[in-house]
């Protein structure tokens, strides 16, 4: 089939000169690729991924002239109205451009403008029909694609992805603008989901029947994240009359549901469904997030909460304000850490020595009881002269017994909870190799607006954030 004919077709069935000439653009590029690929198909040193390359290559300019055409279709069926008060607009003038980048490169607008006499301003209806904002140069499709890549990968390299996958030429600088800009527009959304989780708590839990009764579980966490190089010479600086930067805390937690969590094949734990809060901005502010999450993950319903960590007296504290009613537990590695400090403290760098001993106290610890553990190493502090022995020892026995309440291990086993924090250290450590990269510098903001979007995007709200992806399910990745 040649041009002129679905040209000559198309002047039949299609009215408009637009739809026409889209029509003959796509006969040219099928044409163009037909004689393109027949190079790759003959070619010896090529294959599909050259052929993918070709394809790709050659499709850019009618998939950016379709775009460009039905954004300009959209913008025209646009009813001169205010968008923010819906009141009709006066002093109507059309042909206003605007250019932006899309997907599939620029793309130029002609609109209609108008002032509302309520809002006192003037608008353009259609930009936000399209979804575009008044500073953005970006596309919703592109402002998403620099969100996403600046909250997985550096910046540098997010650019250099982004227009090697994708075509679309973004510099670093604009990149980063446009990501905080998304990430600080999820902050504020994010803020607005969990006002809502505090004001109707009710609302905001699972709707569906609960069939059983789960516990929800909550885990948390924290981890410092690098603000100067000075790291390390804090004294240095002092005696020098500086004072240094601080590392930041950066608290997370996850909450899910005791019965959403289950085993591989392999004997991995995996948890199908669960949530997850990420801040910088301290205590609480992770507190009321997680408290928030929680209440969207069906706290309200559930039969029971337990708190997972390790020893940190923040958490703690957190645990008593905000889940008053959940029970506690100390990590189970945490605790075995301070059982293995108190040998260490005995038996020295004998490490047989060592091994020996802890082996049967971890076992008791872990099927027995916390009481039993503890009440033989207070047996064995009875013994130590005094000295930095004594001393070690008794500030580990202190912690140990300090958080007895908190090691009912036995009973969790038999219940099938987790007796580790294990889900929110893997989260932290992930977060960590995002975040964590040499010569790196974070602004506490900056860092809050990307941590922000990592949390829309673990917890299946990214399509609150870019509803042109509400019919993406992330869960089925
Ligand atoms: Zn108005």
């Amino acid at each position: 089939m040649n041009a002129t004919l679905v040209a000559e077709r198309g002047c039949i069935c299609e009215s408009t000169e637009q739809s026409e000439s889209l029509t003959l653009k796509a006969v040219r590029l099928a044409e163009r690729l037909e004689q393109s690929v027949r190079q790759i198909i003959v070619g010896a040193d090529q294959n599909l991924g050259d052929m993918e390359m070709e394809v790709e290559r050659q499709s850019r300019e009618f998939q950016r002239a379709a775009t460009e055409k039905v954004a300009q279709s959209k913008a025209d069926l646009t009813p001169p109205v205010c968008p923010v008060c819906h009141r009709p607009l006066s002093q109507v003038s059309a042909g206003h451009e605007r250019t932006f980048q899309s997907r599939f490169g620029e793309i130029r607008l002609e609109r209609k403008r108008g002032y509302c006499k309520r809002c006192k301003k003037w608008r353009f209806p259609a930009d936000h029909a399209l979804g575009l904002e008044e500073s953005a140069g970006s596309s919703p499709r592109v402002q998403e694609m620099a969100a996403l890549l600046a909250s997985k990968m550096p910046v540098e390299e997010a650019s250099a992805v982004m227009e090697h996958l994708t075509g679309v030429k973004m510099p670093r600088a604009t990149l980063d603008r446009e990501a905080k800009r998304q990430g600080e527009r999820a902050c504020r959304l994010r803020e607005q989901l969990d006002e809502q989780a505090r004001q109707s708590p009710a609302q905001v839990g699972q709707p569906e029947m609960v069939l059983e009764p789960y516990q929800m579980i909550i885990q948390t966490d924290a981890w410092n994240i690098r603000e100067r190089d000075e790291w390390g010479q804090t004294e240095r600086l002092r005696r020098a009359g500086q004072e240094p930067e601080r590392w930041h805390w950066v608290y997370m937690g996850t909450c899910f549901r005791l019965n959403q969590r289950g085993k591989t094949a392999g004997g991995r734990a995996v948890i199908s469904e669960r949530g997850f809060v990420a801040t910088r901005a301290g205590i609480d502010a992770l507190r009321e997030q997680l408290h928030a999450e929680a209440m969207r993950r069906g706290l309200g319903q559930a039969a029971g909460a337990l708190v997972i960590a390790d020893g940190a007296v923040w958490i703690w504290r957190l645990a008593d304000d905000r889940f008053p009613e959940a029970r506690q537990r100390l990590d189970f590695y945490h605790a075995v850490h301070h059982l293995a400090a108190v040998g260490r403290a005995l038996f020295g760098e004998d490490k047989e020595k060592l091994r020996q001993w802890l082996r049967p106290l971890v076992k008791q610890l872990k099927n027995q009881s916390a009481i039993k553990v503890i009440h033989q190493l207070e047996e064995i502090l009875a013994t130590i002269p005094s000295g930095p022995t004594l001393v070690e020892a008794t500030k580990e026995i202190h912690y140990l017994r300090e958080h007895q309440k908190r090691m009912d291990y036995r009973t969790a086993l038999r219940c099938g909870e987790p007796i580790g924090s294990g889900a929110i250290e893997s989260t932290c450590r992930q977060a960590q190799c995002r975040f964590k990269r040499p010569g790196q510098y974070w602004s506490r903001q900056g860092d809050e607006a990307l941590l922000c979007l990592e949390t829309f995007w673990r917890n299946n709200r990214w399509h609150l954030l870019f509803p042109h992806n509400r019919h993406f399910d992330l869960s089925k990745n």
